[in-house]
């Protein structure tokens, strides 16, 4: 039964449930540069590993003649990056290589995310310990999954109070499976229509888990504030910490504005002793449904459409990047479909929406769009804020290039090439700062007794190779992860080999 495991973060420590694994050779690696996760400056040292776990880190460390010795030639070492924001689960089953992910140097993903979560969630587990992937994956719980179960396709509504009683039940037994949280996605249909009071109502009962709350905020448009005023208030009647994922100043009119609004919301909940979280994708376009860009949904009418065409850049800015009712139409601007079809833009955003409206309750996929909609100087100073983390909101075999790149992209082009950030705060905004926020133990550090998912790089290197044309395109200076002390890519090329883990949080009666 090799692959029966479940990880517990367990008083620092990892149960390993069902029958053992195979153990993994204990390798020492020499001449390293170590990031350690804490965003500390980096050392040269050696590292070696047991098992799965790291039993020293120390310079000129003496070979014991029954461990694999590698010398790195002074590559950088640093731990797995943990992706705040993934839709990595779409199709893990099916790719447990998981190479798109993998090859990034990201070693763990939370998924569950904008509201969507594998439902039942244990048999999804149930699943990933039987055919364990090559990464760890980690998973909310989507409230838009709890309003279905209760509520079936009856969505563009608040709920009842008798609904949402049963939310909060299906809530509960769903966090004993071993979820961290509770995730939103309010600015899509099946969410937009339930109130504030719902949200902390559900929010509660994560907050009674140790949970935590992210969420694709109501608006990341011109009401992205308010939607930030909503978030803060879920924390402070909930009392749970609560992040805005994949922050976002999506649309012109608050374009330009992070650097003088954002750093109040930070000091607010300080004051308020709200632990206010954010993570940011290091990309100035987005990928979604057309829809989105009508806020109140009334999709239908024209000087509604018009003004979210303008407020997103106008026409040439949307690139539709699917839509199966005419496939050959993926790839182009809304402003190039409308010069074929012979129609105005407005009246193409509406045949659009028509024709794949079905996709809101059938759940299957019609369209998407990439919106350049966002200024790069708020993308830079998320980047560079010391408690924003990183995510890719990226799937194994999506369009969008941050399913391949988000990682190294921060390392190659904003730390490297642009400077915005040092490579030491980088490292710890995508290893140890998750993974305390997160609340696992045992990962994010380089240091003995942690566990030992490792990246290796080269800082001169590293950069991502994956655009809007070849959005799968594998980065570059990455040769080598490791998750759990196995290697999973080794000299750049994925191993095959499957160690990843299904991890739960420590709390009591899980
Ligand atoms: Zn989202």
């Amino acid at each position: 039964m090799i692959g029966m495991r479940v990880c517990k973060v367990f008083l620092g420590g990892c149960l390993v449930l069902g029958a053992a694994p195979s153990p993994a050779a204990d390798v020492l690696l020499q001449h390293l540069q170590v990031y350690d996760g804490t965003g500390r400056a980096s050392f040269a040292a050696d590292v070696r590993i047991k098992g799965e776990r790291i039993v020293a880190v120390a310079p000129h460390l003496r070979p014991t003649g029954l461990e694999s010795v590698v010398d790195e030639h002074g590559l950088a070492l640093a731990p797995g990056f943990i992706d705040m924001h993934s839709h990595g689960d779409r199709g893990l089953l099916e790719d447990l290589d998981a190479g798109t992910i993998t090859r990034q140097g990201v070693t763990t993903i939370l998924v569950g995310q904008d509201g969507e979560s594998h439902y039942p969630l244990a048999d999804y587990f149930a699943k990933l310990q039987a055919t364990p992937a090559a990464i760890n994956v980690a998973s909310m719980i989507g409230q838009a999954t709890l309003r279905a179960q209760v509520m079936g396709q009856d969505l563009y509504r608040a709920s009842t109070p008798t609904e949402l009683e049963q939310m909060k039940a299906v809530l509960a037994h769903e966090l004993a499976a071993g979820a961290f949280g509770l995730s939103t996605g309010l600015e899509y249909e099946q969410a937009h229509f339930s109130t504030t009071e719902e949200v902390v109502e559900l929010a509660k009962i994560a907050a009674a888990n140790g949970g935590f709350y992210i969420s694709h905020v109501r608006d990341e448009a011109n009401g992205v504030f308010d939607s930030y005023d909503e978030l803060l208030r879920i924390g402070r009647e909930a009392h749970l910490p609560v992040e805005i994922t994949h922050i976002k100043l999506g649309s012109v009119p608050v374009w330009h504005k992070a650097a003088a609004r954002l750093p109040a919301y930070f000091d607010q909940a300080r004051r308020e002793h709200i632990d206010l979280r954010a993570d940011v994708y290091p990309y100035t376009y987005w990928q979604s449904t057309i829809r989105v860009i009508v806020p109140d949904r009334d999709f239908f009418n024209p000087a509604k459409v018009a003004n979210a065409l303008q407020v997103n850049g106008g026409a040439e800015a949307i690139r539709l990047t699917r839509y199966s009712p005419e496939p050959a139409m993926a790839g182009h601007t809304l402003a190039e479909i409308a010069a074929a079809w012979g129609i105005s833009p407005v009246e193409a955003y509406m045949r659009i929406v028509r024709a794949t409206i079905a996709e809101v309750t059938s759940g299957v996929e019609m369209e998407d769009i990439i919106g350049t909609s966002m200024s790069e100087d708020d993308v830079r100073w998320f980047i560079a804020r010391p408690e924003i983390m990183f995510c890719s909101d990226g799937e194994l075999h999506g369009t969008h290039p941050r399913g391949a790149g988000a990682f190294p992209r921060i390392l190659g082009h904003y730390v490297r090439e642009e400077k915005v950030l040092p490579l030491e705060l980088a490292i710890n905004k995508m290893t140890g700062l998750p993974a305390s926020k997160i609340g696992l133990r045992d990962r994010g550090r380089i240091a003995k007794g942690y566990v030992a998912d490792l990246v290796l790089f080269d800082p001169a290197v590293v950069i991502d190779r994956a655009t809007i044309e070849h959005p799968q395109a594998p980065p570059l200076g990455i040769p080598g992860v490791m998750v759990s002390g196995e290697w999973v890519v080794e000299g750049g090329r994925i191993t095959g080999r499957h160690p990843g883990v299904v991890l739960r949080p420590v709390a009591a009666g899980r």
